[in-house]
């Protein structure tokens, strides 16, 4: 049963959409049932054969022209995608990074060459993709980046440390900030592709050890004189990092909201069903009036927050949202995420702290999104910006 009465907006009811939605929602019960995600997490990383399998689906770079091996769908496709990895509780395989935060980089700003060579391998499987941005001395102020890469003939040597990197142990290709010129602050800083399997000098640090999200290998990343061909640099010219980051950053912020919106979805199916069930002083849990207002008061919220993300995903398909806007979806959405779900937990009493229970691990993957994708706090520097 939905957990809202509202209807989606019209063009995520169009029926290709519809469709597609009916076959992600099964690709997922056939390959990522609870039991192989449990071993996932169990094992601090999911299978490479996962990539494979949801290459070979269809579901890796679902926004790529079919030219260069993308499935030639629009944003709504990945927006089905986030949503039904987070309704059934597929945590961990960050096919949502790779498709719509490193194929568009590839895709805005790779040269024809570099399109060819690497999106087709993004779209397959063969190669997982990653961004390395934070450091362990700059996550939120990313203009003191210190990773380099400094020019070397027609080579970049790339030295440096990065940490908190999302499927940093399979990654097979890594856009990597880097200063080419540490004079001009962010003027100077670059994106450039290292294919880790030809960077020789490219380390992968520990795996790292998280309160949630236990699939997904977070990593630190090690540049010890890495050599990368300057043919890798998403140009067309040096310094164009920051400005790149900019244009990108907007997107990856409605994606945080996205999956917000459908985790306190999820979170409301199970706990109303939860409390239909649970008897306590002779009556069903949902018989309190305090249940009834606390589920009430997230319906609420949950709605709210959905009309709110449907009409901001409309906006970025008209190619009209705006980084501020963005930001307040990645740090309302979150914050609002965190607070329904929290609020969800406690009416499971003991069974909602018990890792068995998808609302404890619900709740230990949300608080993730606070920090992640830039943190609430610097979504409302950028919102205020605008004031
Ligand atoms: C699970 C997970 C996955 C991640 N994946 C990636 C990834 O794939 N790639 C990547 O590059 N990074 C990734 N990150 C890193 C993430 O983007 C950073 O952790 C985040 O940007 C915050 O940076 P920081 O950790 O250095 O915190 P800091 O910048 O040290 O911030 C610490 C605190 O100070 C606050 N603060 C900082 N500056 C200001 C300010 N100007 N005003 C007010 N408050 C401020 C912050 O909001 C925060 O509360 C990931 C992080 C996590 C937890």
């Amino acid at each position: 049963m939905p957990a809202l009465n509202i209807d989606r907006a019209d063009f995520l009811k169009e029926e290709d959409i519809v469709v597609f939605e009916a076959s992600v929602a099964r690709f997922l019960d056939e390959h990522a049932p609870e039991s192989r995600v449990a071993k996932w997490r169990e094992a601090g990383i999911v299978e490479r054969a996962i990539w494979r399998e949801a290459g070979e689906a269809g579901l890796l770079c679902l926004a790529i022209p079919e030219a260069y091996g993308g499935a030639g769908g629009d944003f709504r496709h990945e927006v089905v995608l986030m949503e039904q990895m987070a309704r059934k509780g597929v945590s961990g395989f960050l096919a949502s990074l790779h498709n719509t935060i490193v194929a568009p980089y590839i895709l805005h700003y790779g040269s024809e060459e570099q399109k060819k060579r690497w999106l087709p391998k993004l779209a397959s499987g063969e190669f997982i993709g990653a961004i390395a941005m934070s450091e362990p001395g700059a996550g939120s102020d990313l203009q003191a980046v210190k990773t380099s890469a400094r020019l070397d003939g027609n080579h970049y040597v790339i030295n440096g440390q990065k940490t908190f990197i999302s499927n940093g142990q399979l990654a097979d290709l890594i856009i990597v900030v880097a200063k080419t010129d540490p004079s001009r602050g962010a003027k100077g800083t670059s994106l450039v592709v290292v294919e880790t399997d030809q960077a020789e000098g490219f380390h992968r640090g520990r795996n790292l050890d998280k309160i949630g999200m236990e699939a997904q290998d977070t990593s630190e990343l090690l540049f010890d004189n890495a050599r990368v061909p300057t043919s890798n640099l998403l140009g067309p010219q040096e310094g164009m990092g920051f400005v790149q980051l900019m244009q990108q950053l907007p997107q990856e912020r409605l994606t945080i909201g996205i999956t917000g919106v459908a985790t306190m979805e999820r979170a409301l199916d199970l706990t109303i069903a939860y409390v239909k069930e649970r008897k306590a002083f002779g009556q069903r849990l949902i018989d309190f009036q305090n249940t009834q207002f606390k589920l009430a008061e997230c319906k609420t919220e949950a709605t709210v927050a959905r009309i709110f993300i449907d009409r901001l995903i409309g906006l970025h398909l008209e190619g009209k949202l705006d980084a501020a806007t963005a930001s307040m979806a990645k740090y309302w959405v979150s914050d609002l995420e965190n607070k329904v779900v929290d609020t969800c937990l406690q009416l499971f009493g003991g069974c909602g702290y018990m890792n068995e229970y998808p609302i404890a691990r619900m709740f230990r993957d949300s608080r993730a999104q606070r920090i992640y994708g830039g943190s609430n706090e610097i979504m409302k520097v950028l919102i205020a910006r605008t004031l």
